[in-house]
Formats: structure tokens, C-alpha cells, sequence
């Protein structure tokens, strides 16, 4: 009977009041929606669920929790796999792992498992129920860089064994992309990412923000002057990628990273803030990943007529499907299978527009999706005052530049032991996006945990 149940629906805002504001888009379930949506879930025995969650939730139990009602329990079974359950029942990519696995979606629609999540993270926030149970203190010290999904979950797991944790965090806030990157219409910074923040110092974990690993202090000052056992790098990867075409020095050429950081760190969105920032009138975003999506919706809300080009189709958009749908429905104009060639600029040096080429799909390349390959003679130009570039990122190369015997691939990430996070430094351990480059929040939560596991048993092993 479950499998023919539609899902149950989740409440969005309105698509054209949503685009003037910076609120939430969706509201998630309430108890009743929650309850009536978990009923849908078959309890399999073998579930394939679970199997698709990079850190193994225990998903039967927590939805059979919720359809009895028992949701500070369901809470308690999401917390023993994840420190930031209201964050990933946000932004996961469930479609392509939980959700794209469970079994109602062979004949019908998969149970509706990050509303799920983010209903039960969210009521116990508003039920103030959080267990900061730790073990007694074990007399070590551990030093975590960055205050990302790696480096909370890794803290986090490492501060209820009884380690003492600090973690050093280069921005004034802490969270990473969760509190910089990722737009406040789709991840509310005070009830959702500091909350959660504060949970993993409710651990006792301290935060230390404004330090700058490898210029304030170096990660051998950290083991051999300030006595840490051990160090876990989850640094992100913060650095972004441009074209090399024409034109990308003009004024009003940004990063999607910048503009990012200026709305959410900077409040630019907030009026009565010193820090705005530049949108003009018309803006074109290039790129089709999440964050392109992020950025278009930003500068959408900012006031500007935003633009989109991608230079494959709409199949190989890599962005979530739920974003490109959000993107439409709030008026991006999307220009597909065209990848600009140069950007025009005025005499006194500002954009003034793109000039763009048409592309056409040849055959797979290594990342399986179609090669995009241009069509000569079909160059068109779109006017614009802004181009935001969102063409991926890659790790900054600091701290592998200022600690000697750590071994970094070509493209900066470091090189790091998949199970256990071990660098090529005794010692330093290192997940996340500093190790993957650009991936997920639960994957770097992932690598956070196995390293804090391996970081316990190196540091155990060193005592005998
Ligand atoms: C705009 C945007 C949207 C995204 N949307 C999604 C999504 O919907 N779903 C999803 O799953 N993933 C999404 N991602 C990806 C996801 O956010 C990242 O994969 C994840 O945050 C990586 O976690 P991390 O802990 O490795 O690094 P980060 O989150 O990047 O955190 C690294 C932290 O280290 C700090 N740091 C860096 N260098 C130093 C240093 N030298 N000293 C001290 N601190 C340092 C940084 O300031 C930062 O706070 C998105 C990313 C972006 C940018
Ligand atoms: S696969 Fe789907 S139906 Fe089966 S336990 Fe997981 S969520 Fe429930």
C-alpha cells in the first residue's frame, strides 16, 4: 500500500514573494505531515537506505520513532551517526543517496527521508534536547583546522571520548560553508548552523575564530610548542577557479565565493549593514552546480535579472534537481549549451556584458557526461553589469606550503588514507574537502569521523 501512497507534500514559500526576501523556502513538515509521511516507510530488513548514507544513519529506526511519535527518541538514534542532523536533512543530496535507494522508489516515490530528518533535528531544537553526554576528560589534546562539516564532526566525536578539542577556525564565525557559502533562504544561520555549532561546544569543544593555520601558527608549532597529540586539517576547499578568457579582471567580475560571502557572512542583503554589494541590474552567473544555483538565487533576491549559462544541457546540470527547480520557479533565465568566450567591458573598466558561444554534446568524456564541444560562427552576446564566475574550487594552498612532509596532489588536495584520514605526516590527519576536493556536507562529515576514530587509536597507541 506504501509503495502507490504519494508523498506526503512539504510547505515552500511562494515562489514570487520568496524572490524579494532572504527567508526560508521551505517549511518542512509538522508532526502531523511527519507522522503521516513515516507511515509510508515498510521498516525493510535489509535496508537499502541505510547503505546509501555516507554515515549510516539508522533510518528504519528513527522513521518508526516519528510514526510513534516518539520524536526526541527518533532525535537521540539521528544523533549517535550525525552532529548536524538539521543541516543535512537540509542540504543533502538525498535524491542520489538515501532517497535514491529506498526501495518504494523502484515502483513509486521514495520515502520523503531529509524532511524526515530535518522535522526531527528541528523539534528538538524547539525541545531544547540535546544529549552532551561526554566521558571524563583523558588528559589529551587534539587540534582541529577549520570549523566545517569535517572539522565539527570530527570534534564533535573526539570531545565525547574525552579528548580536549580545539578547533582554529580563519573567519570571525564559525561552520564554513555552512555559515559563509550556503544562502540563508536555504540554511538559516542562527536557528539551524549556529545552533548546531553550539551543540559540539556544548561538548566542550573550544573555537577559536580569527586564526589562520599556517600564518598565525603553524601546524608544527601546534604539536611540538603547544603540546596537541595530534591534528586534524578539514580546511574546505575555498578557492576559486576562473576561466583564463578575456575581460575576467573588469570591475563587477566576481566568484561565486565572494558574492556568497559578502550576502551571507557580510549581511550585503541586510540594508542597514556597511558592507552591500554590487549586483547592478542584470547578472550573469556561469556555471551549474549547486553553488551557481546559489549564487543566481542570490543576486535573483539582491534585485538583479539574473541569467544562467551552462555550457552542457539541462541533464548533466550537476546542481540538485530541487535547486534547479527552485531556480526556475523564482525567474533565473537559464541559457544552456553555451559557454562564454569573453567578457565586454566598458572604457572605464567595467562589465558591460558576455560574448558567448553555442556548444553541441559529443561523445562521454571521464566524468561520463557528454563532452560539450563549441559550434564555430554561433558567438551571441548577452548585455550584463555583473558576471559571477561558479566554475568549482580547489583548496587553498597555505598550510600544505607551510608544513613541511605533507604530500599534496597536483591540484592542491592533500593526499590522505581513505579509511583513516592519515597524511604523510605522523600525526596530522586531514578530511573533507581539503582531501576530496568541493563534495558534500555529509561526506566531509564522514571523513571527520573516520579520522576522529583513527586519530583516537593513533593517540592510544602512542601511550603504550
Ligand atoms: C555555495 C555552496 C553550496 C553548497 N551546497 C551544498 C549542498 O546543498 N549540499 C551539500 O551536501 N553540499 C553543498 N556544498 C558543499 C559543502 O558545503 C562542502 O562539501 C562542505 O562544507 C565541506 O566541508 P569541509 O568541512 O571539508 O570544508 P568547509 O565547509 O569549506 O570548511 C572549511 C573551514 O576551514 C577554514 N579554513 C580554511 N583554511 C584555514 C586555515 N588555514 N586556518 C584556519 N581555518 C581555515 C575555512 O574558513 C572554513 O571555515 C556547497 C558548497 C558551496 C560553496
Ligand atoms: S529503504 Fe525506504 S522503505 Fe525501506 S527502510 Fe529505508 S526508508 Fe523505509
Amino acid at each position: 500500500m506504501a509503495v502507490k501512497t504519494p508523498r506526503t507534500p512539504v510547505r515552500e514559500q511562494d515562489p514570487k514573494v520568496r524572490v524579494t526576501n532572504f527567508e526560508e523556502v521551505c517549511y518542512g513538515y509538522n508532526a502531523a505531515e511527519a507522522q503521516l509521511e513515516a507511515e509510508r516507510c515498510i521498516q525493510c530488513k535489509n535496508p537499502r537506505c541505510v547503505g546509501a548514507c555516507p554515515v549510516a544513519i539508522q533510518i528504519p529506526a528513527f522513521i518508526k520513532a516519528v510514526k510513534d511519535g516518539d520524536f526526541l527518541k527518533a532525535a537521540d538514534i539521528l544523533g549517535t551517526d550525525s552532529s548536524l542532523p538539521a543541516v543535512c536533512g537540509r542540504v543533502c543530496p538525498q535524491e542520489t543517496q538515501c532517497e535514491g535507494s529506498c526501495i518504494l522508489g523502484v515502483k513509486g516515490e521514495p520515502v520523503s527521508i531529509g524532511k524526515l530528518e530535518r522535522f526531527v533535528a528541528d523539534n528538538a531544537r524547539l525541545q531544547k534536547h540535546f544529549d552532551a553526554t561526554t566521558q571524563p576528560k583523558n588528559g589529551h589534546k587534539i587540534a582541529i583546522v577549520g570549523s566545517g562539516p569535517a572539522g565539527l564532526a570530527c570534534a564533535a566525536d573526539l570531545a565525547r571520548w574525552g579528548y580536549e578539542v580545539k578547533i582554529f577556525e580563519a573567519l570571525h564565525r564559525a561552520g564554513g560553508v555552512l555559515e559563509y557559502g550556503i544562502p540563508e533562504f536555504r540554511l538559516p544561520k542562527d536557528e539551524v548552523v549556529r545552533y548546531e555549532v553550539e551543540n559540539v561546544k556544548r561538548l566542550g569543544v573550544e573555537i577559536e575564530t580569527d586564526v589562520v593555520v599556517g600564518r598565525t601558527v603553524k601546524i608544527n608549532d601546534l604539536i611540538e610548542k603547544e603540546g596537541f597529540d595530534a591534528v586534524f586539517i578539514g580546511s574546505g576547499a575555498g578557492l576559486p577557479k576562473f576561466m583564463g578568457i578575456p575581460g575576467e579582471n573588469l570591475n563587477g567580475v566576481f566568484s561565486a565565493n565572494e558574492l556568497l560571502t559578502r550576502a551571507n557572512l557580510m549581511k550585503a542583503f541586510l540594508p542597514d549593514y556597511e558592507t552591500p554589494v554590487y549586483v547592478g541590474k542584470k547578472v550573469v552567473v556561469v556555471g551549474g552546480g549547486n553553488v551557481a544555483m546559489d549564487a543566481a538565487r542570490t543576486a535573483a533576491r539582491l534585485g538583479a535579472e539574473t541569467h544562467l549559462v551552462y555550457r552542457r544541457s539541462e541533464k548533466e546540470l550537476p546542481a540538485r534537481v530541487e535547486e534547479v527547480h527552485h531556480a526556475k520557479e523564482e525567474g533565473i533565465i537559464m541559457h544552456l549549451l553555451c559557454n562564454p568566450v569573453e567578457i565586454l567591458g566598458t572604457e572605464e573598466g567595467w562589465v558591460k556584458g558576455i560574448r558567448a558561444i553555442q556548444m553541441g554534446l559529443g561523445e562521454p568524456d571521464e566524468s561520463g557526461r557528454r563532452r560539450p564541444i563549441e559550434i564555430a560562427g554561433s558567438e551571441f552576446e548577452i548585455d550584463c553589469d555583473v558576471v559571477v564566475m561558479s566554475l568549482g574550487t580547489s583548496p587553498n594552498p597555505l598550510i600544505a606550503a607551510t608544513t613541511p612532509g605533507l604530500q599534496i596532489q597536483k591540484w592542491g588536495g592533500i593526499i590522505a588514507d581513505d579509511e583513516t584520514g592519515q597524511t604523510s605526516r605522523e600525526g596530522v590527519f586531514a578530511g573533507g574537502d581539503a582531501v576530496s576536493g568541493a563534495a558534500t556536507v555529509i561526506l566531509a562529515m564522514g571523513a571527520g569521523r573516520k579520522a576522529a576514530k583513527a586519530i583516537d587509536e593513533y593517540v592510544k597507541n602512542k601511550k603504550q
